[in-house]
């Protein structure tokens, strides 16, 4: 009876992680469907504590089940509660690699579950034969060893992009990593290969004997070797992890971010293969899915190929790059004037970046909206799919203040309507529209659609100072001559 209801609550589960992500997909049901994906993993928990039974039996360390709980829900409650909406997309990262590093430590534990068994009952009598709980294939082996190792590059890396958002870890680079990323990632994959084919396979004989089919079974030693060669490729992972992110710089973390939220999908879902624990599976693969289409479009936005973030290879010249060239004077403009030019327009496009949720100026933006309005001035925004520092980060900001879905313009279009627009205002975003990407080959945004703001009849760009932005490079925008520099945090200009 209570494995049906299990089996209910984890369709229950599965069923709302669907709807929600369905219903994460459009601002104005966002927040709903995120609690109603929450709904259901309450149940997928709460059933899983209470209903699970294998061999009859049900859970019972209740205190570690129930410590955890209460510690990780009360961090994770008091940290979003005062997480800054700037620091937002840090803590998403640290979030991640909590994901990736749970994931790791199933993996771990269900290695040794098997191995500790594996090595606690030898026998005396013949050397091959053992008493063993468990049943272990080649398939068996690979999918923890996969957990683990996607789980720990997650880990990893989440935590190497958490301290580069925060600006605590500085991009780091040498000449020749690419290739010694190539090498790390080849020997990673051989290596798990050569083990998996060294795990000697189990199969269980009169209920708890195991012998080795291949008869390697002969001493502990060999066990011993397995776990010295498992925890090697552990190491070796996290490695790898680190060393594919640091490197990373420029404008392309986003890429980045969205991969490393796919492997911890990834890793959850063979963690749930593992368990044959269907909720478990089916959330992974939606994180795992939704991350690897959320990669593919990042690297299509940023004109990218998916080898190259593999590799660490892109964006690592971003401190060498740019910010040494003579550039020319800028223009300034008053308050007075700029509001003066945007009332006599007849089209005003507002491009929102990374300053505007800096200054969490995205209420007065949607008022300034209104005002221009009423004045008979057609309004709209202009969305970069990388602005701000994490993917939709714009959306969610003017969502927020209520601007109407139907003003946002995707990159492609934007560009279209810049050439019929008289102003651009640009409030706090820098590399979206630095020309940088289309016209020096040497920086390191080169390649990265823009938002081409300079087709417009006027360009009225919104900061505190001159200043480069997340890539760390001079934009030559802010010295052209339809450009105008309006000083100044955005919420109060
Ligand atoms: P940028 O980081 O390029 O520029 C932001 C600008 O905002 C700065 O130049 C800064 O200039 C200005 N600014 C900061 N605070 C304020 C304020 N209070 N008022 C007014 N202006 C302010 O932002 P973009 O949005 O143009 O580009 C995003 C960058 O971040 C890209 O390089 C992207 O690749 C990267 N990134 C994006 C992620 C994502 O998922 N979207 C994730 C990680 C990185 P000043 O200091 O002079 O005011």
């Amino acid at each position: 009876m209570s494995f049906n209801i299990l089996t209910l609550c984890y369709l229950i589960g599965s069923l709302t992680f669907i709807i929600g992500l369905k219903m994460l997909s459009h601002p104005e049901t966002a927040r709903k469907g995120n609690l109603v994906a929450a709904f259901g993993m309450t149940i997928a928990i709460f059933g899983t504590i209470f209903l699970y039974r294998e061999n009859g039996e049900g859970l019972h360390n209740y205190i570690w089940i129930f410590g955890g709980l209460i510690v990780g829900t009360a961090v994770g409650f008091f940290v979003a509660k005062k997480v800054q909406m700037t620091a937002m997309p840090e803590m998403v990262s640290l979030f991640n690699g909590m994901g990736g590093a749970c994931a790791m430590l199933i993996s771990i534990m269900e290695f040794k579950h098997i191995f500790s068994n594996a090595m606690a009952f030898p026998k005396d009598g013949p050397a091959d034969f053992y008493i063993i709980y468990e049943h272990l294939s080649h398939l068996k082996m690979l999918i923890i060893v996969l957990g683990m190792v996607i789980g720990a590059v997650s880990f990893a890396g989440s935590m190497i992009a958490w301290g580069k958002l925060n600006g605590k870890v500085k991009d780091f680079s040498f000449p020749g990593q690419t290739y010694v990323n190539l090498v790390l990632l080849i020997g990673l994959i051989s290596y798990i290969a050569f083990y998996i084919f060294k795990t000697p396979v189990l199969t269980t004989e009169f209920g708890f004997a195991a012998t080795a089919t291949d008869g390697t079974l002969g001493s502990t030693g060999i066990w011993k070797e397995q776990i010295y060669l498992f925890y090697g490729i552990l190491a070796l992972a996290v490695v790898y992890g680190v060393m594919f992110v640091l490197p990373i710089g420029g404008a392309d973390m986003p890429v980045v971010i969205s991969l490393l939220n796919s492997f911890t999908g990834m890793a959850a879902a063979f963690g749930g293969f593992l368990y044959g624990n269907q909720v478990m599976l089916t959330g992974g693969i939606l994180v795992g899915a939704a991350g690897t289409l959320l990669t593919l479009l990042m690297c299509k936005a940023m004109n990218r190929s998916l080898k190259n973030v593999l590799l660490g290879s892109f964006g690592a010249t971003a401190a060498k790059a740019g910010g040494t060239k003579e550039q020319g004077n800028y223009k300034e403009i008053s308050l007075s004037d700029a509001s003066t030019i945007m009332a006599y327009a007849s089209k005003v496009m507002i491009v929102p970046g990374y300053g505007l949720a800096v200054a969490q100026a995205q209420h007065i933006c949607h008022e300034l909206e209104k005002l221009l309005e009423e004045k008979g001035v057609e309004v709209k925004y202009a969305i970069h799919p990388v602005a701000g520092r994490m993917p939709g980060h714009m959306n969610v900001l003017l969502a927020e203040a209520d601007v109407s879905y139907d003003k946002l313009l995707e990159m492609e279009d934007a560009n279209e309507e810049f050439k019929s627009t008289d102003v651009v205002l640009i409030l706090g975003a820098n590399d979206v529209v630095n020309p940088a990407a289309k016209n020096d080959p040497s920086s390191p945004i080169y390649g990265m659609p823009i938002l081409e703001v300079e087709t417009a009849k006027n360009v009225i760009v919104n900061k505190r100072s001159m200043k480069p932005g997340y890539a760390g490079i001079e934009n030559d925008l802010f010295f052209a001559p339809k450009t105008s520099m309006l000083f100044g945090d955005a919420k109060a200009a």
